[in-house]
This record gives structure tokens, C-alpha cells and sequence, in this order.
């Protein structure tokens, strides 16, 4: 069974073809400026180089002929034609409270994901149109809705709820909802796998830290906390967002700046985090040289990450009475020895002990703490598309 996994945004849509048969990505590649000048799709075969195509895609109609264009093209294509695509999977951000699982997509699945929009302004209309143009191109293929944000809907409304007038909540949907659920779901669930142990019976705390990063207290396979919000601005410090401030500041910063509400939002967004801090730098890497060669903002900048990675750590191990074992994933958390060190620096009273030369290792899925550390300590790798395609496969074939 071959699924497209298609994850449309504003101006970008990545995409991948796996064989559900062994699990293997035939192509995958990301259309880029999608509606500005010089738009591309960068292509990718399997087994075959990176093919870069400029193109002009003034919608995502466009885009996703390229896609499908590409796929069945005569010297780089991976299937004969669009009948050997069994079924879509579709990446949404937003499903507000109405969507706890993945779901088969109808006229009234769409109905309801429209009502998400003002949830996710920016992403879920970019979603709908993804699914829209992939119904009218590929008539009777099965579409599949997968959320970021359903996998925290078994949060308890201690969790969720915001110290706010109750109507913020019951009129107006104001909660905790969480993101990066696709991949929290697929880390916690993997890392049972990987360390033969039933799912049901750990405690895990998931560090997904990339660009966007997120925390997530998993008790049993069920999500009980995290800490991106009502949107994915809270939390962490990120690349670029400011994670967690004092409220109090928007009012204050605007005063200062003679900025509007909606633009301290989206300084807050856009110009805060690791880069607002450094001057512009958000990539984990330059921050990693900048403070090794004893630049103060990089040094500061990657102290007060790795410090709110160990704050969260700290406040999950509490939500959930003891961890059985803390994962790293995404960019920053599969990739840098130094963050992990770093943060588990701050766990010894947990009885973290990681093994210095493990850590230093890269690799797929590994184990980095020591032998006798009390909390098992490991990096996996995310796989959102896989998960997708999972929850695609299982669906229509229910
Ligand atoms: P993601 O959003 O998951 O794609 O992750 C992007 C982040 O991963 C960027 O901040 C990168 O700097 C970081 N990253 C990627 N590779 C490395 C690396 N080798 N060392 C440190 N950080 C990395």
C-alpha cells in the first residue's frame, strides 16, 4: 500500500511517498514560495540525488500537480501512475477539542477543521486547501486527518485550563492545547519498543526540541501535560519564539516600541527565542560555536535553553511521581551532544547519569545514559510522516 503524506503550510508543502508494505519512503521532497516569485520543488527519489525544479506555483493546486507530476514522471518517477497512490495522509495542525484521534476526512470533517481555523489562522486554512485540491486531483482515494494537537486532548483539565475568567475557556476555547502531538505520540510509543517494555507501564518525558520545541509528560502512552499552549508560542525559548513570559510584558513592550498588540505578537513569534537573544543566530549549530569560541550572547542564549529544557524536566517529573525515562528527538535534540549533556547536568538528584561516550555517539535509535543511571536516558529519531502514514494505513483499512 503506497500513502502520500502531504503537510501543506502557508507557503510551503512537504511531502512523502511511503510504501506501507515495508515502511519505506519511495520519494519525498518540499515545494517551496508557494505563491511568491521564484518557487521551486526540490525533489528527491529514492536512492537518486536531490532535483531542484523552478517553477511557477501561484497556489498549492499547482504545487501538488508538481508533486504528483513528479512521482509519475517517466525518468524520476516512483510509481506508474496516480492509481498505485492507495490513500493520502494529511499533516493538520489544529483540531481544537473536536478531533481526540486521526480521522477518515468527509464534507463533515472538513466542516469541522473549518471551525478549528481561528484556532490556527496561519496553518489549518493552508491544511483544508492541501485536502481539497488532493480530493479534486485524486477522486475516490481515501484522506486521512492527522492532528498535532490530538494527541493531548487526554490532558486533565488541570492541565489544560488557564487561571483566566471561565468564559476565556467555555465561549471562547481559550485552553491548553498543546502541539508537536503527532511526535510525541510516535517517540513515546517507539522508546516502549526500543527498551522491550510495555507502554502502559512508563513514565516518559519527551523533549522534542527543534526549531519549535516542546515538552510533553506522557503517563502510560497518554499525554498529561505540555508545554506549548494555546498555541505554539509557550513553553521553551525556541529558535524564534520567546516560550513562556510574563504576560504583563505585551502591554508594557508595546508602550515602549509604539507597536500594536499584533505586532508584539509577532515580535514575540518572529524576532524573540535564541535569535532575539543573539542578535539574529537561531541555529543550534552557530549558537554551539559562538559559545565555544566565548561569544556571551551564544553563551547566555544556550544557557537559558538548556536551563528551561531542565525547569520543564523537573516540573514533569513531578506531574507524573517519577520518570522511567527521558527521550530526545528533532533537530537539536538528535543532533547535539552538548544541549543533552548540558541538561541532564541539571538531573542528577533524579538519578540521571549520562555516559559521556554514548552521548557523543550519533546514530538511530541509542541509549545514552550510563548502565547505572536510575532513569534510562535515550535519543530516537521523530518520524512524523511515518506516523501519519500509520494512522492513514490503519484507517482505510478498517
Ligand atoms: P527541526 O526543527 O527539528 O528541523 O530542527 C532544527 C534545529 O536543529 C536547528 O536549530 C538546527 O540548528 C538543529 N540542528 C540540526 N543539526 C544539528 C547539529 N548537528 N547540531 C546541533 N543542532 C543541530
Amino acid at each position: 500500500m503506497n500513502i502520500l503524506v502531504i503537510n501543506c503550510g502557508s507557503s510551503s508543502l512537504k511531502f512523502q511517498l511511503i510504501d506501507m508494505d515495508n515502511e519505506s519512503v519511495q520519494a519525498k521532497g518540499l515545494c517551496e514560495r508557494i505563491g511568491s516569485d521564484g518557487s521551486r520543488i526540490v525533489y528527491t527519489p529514492a536512492g537518486k540525488d536531490k532535483i531542484a525544479i523552478e517553477s511557477p506555483m501561484p497556489t498549492h493546486t499547482e504545487a501538488i500537480k508538481l508533486v504528483l507530476d513528479c512521482l509519475t514522471g517517466k525518468e524520476n518517477g516512483v510509481i506508474s501512475d496516480l492509481s498505485a497512490i492507495d490513500a493520502v495522509g494529511h499533516r493538520v495542525v489544529h483540531g481544537g477539542e473536536k478531533f481526540a484521534a486521526s480521522t477518515i476526512i468527509n464534507d463533515d470533517v472538513v466542516k469541522t477543521i473549518e471551525e478549528c481555523n481561528e484556532l490556527a489562522p496561519l496553518h489549518n486554512p493552508a491544511n483544508l486547501i492541501g485536502i481539497s485540491v488532493c480530493s479534486k486531483l485524486m477522486p475516490g482515494v481515501p484522506q486521512v486527518a492527522v492532528f498535532d494537537t490530538a494527541f493531548h486532548q487526554t490532558m486533565p483539565a488541570k492541565a489544560y485550563l488557564y487561571g483566566l475568567p471561565l468564559k476565556a475557556y467555555t465561549d471562547y476555547k481559550v485552553r491548553r492545547y498543546g502541539f508537536h502531538g503527532t511526535s510525541h505520540r510516535f517517540v513515546s510509543k517507539h522508546v516502549a519498543e526500543f527498551l522491550g517494555k510495555p507502554v502502559e507501564s512508563l513514565k516518559t518525558i519527551v523533549c522534542h526540541l527543534g526549531n519549535g520545541a516542546s515538552i510533553c509528560a506522557v503517563d502510560g502512552g497518554k499525554s498529561v501535560d505540555t508545554s506549548m499552549g494555546f498555541t505554539p508560542l509557550a513553553g521553551l525559548v525556541m529558535g524564534t519564539r520567546s516560550g513562556d513570559i510574563d504576560p504583563a510584558i505585551l502591554e508594557y513592550y508595546a508602550g515602549k516600541e509604539n507597536l500594536t498588540l499584533a505586532e508584539v505578537t509577532t515580535v514575540l513569534n518572529k524576532e524573540s527565542g535564541l535569535a532575539g537573544l543573539t542578535g539574529g543566530k537561531s541555529d543550534c549549530r552557530d549558537l554551539e560555536a559562538g559559545y565555544e569560541a566565548g561569544d556571551q550572547k551564544c553563551i547566555d542564549a544556550m544557557e537559558i535553553f538548556c536551563y528551561d529544557v531542565a525547569k520543564y524536566i523537573g516540573a514533569y517529573a513531578a506531574v507524573l511521581n517519577g520518570v522511567d525515562d527521558i527521550v530526545f528527538t528533532a533537530g537539536i535534540g538528535e543532533n547535539s551532544a552538548f544541549v543533552r549533556n548540558k541538561v541532564c547536568e541539571y538531573l542528577g538528584y533524579l538519578g540521571v547519569k549520562l555516559d559521556a561516550a554514548k552521548n557523543a555517539e550519533r546514530g538511530d535509535d541509542r541509549i545514552i545514559s550510563a548502565d547505572d543511571s536510575k532513569v534510562t536516558v535515550c535519543v530516537i529519531p521523530t518520524n512524523e510522516e511515518l506516523m501519519i502514514a500509520r494512522d492513514t494505513k490503519e484507517l482505510v483499512e478498517k
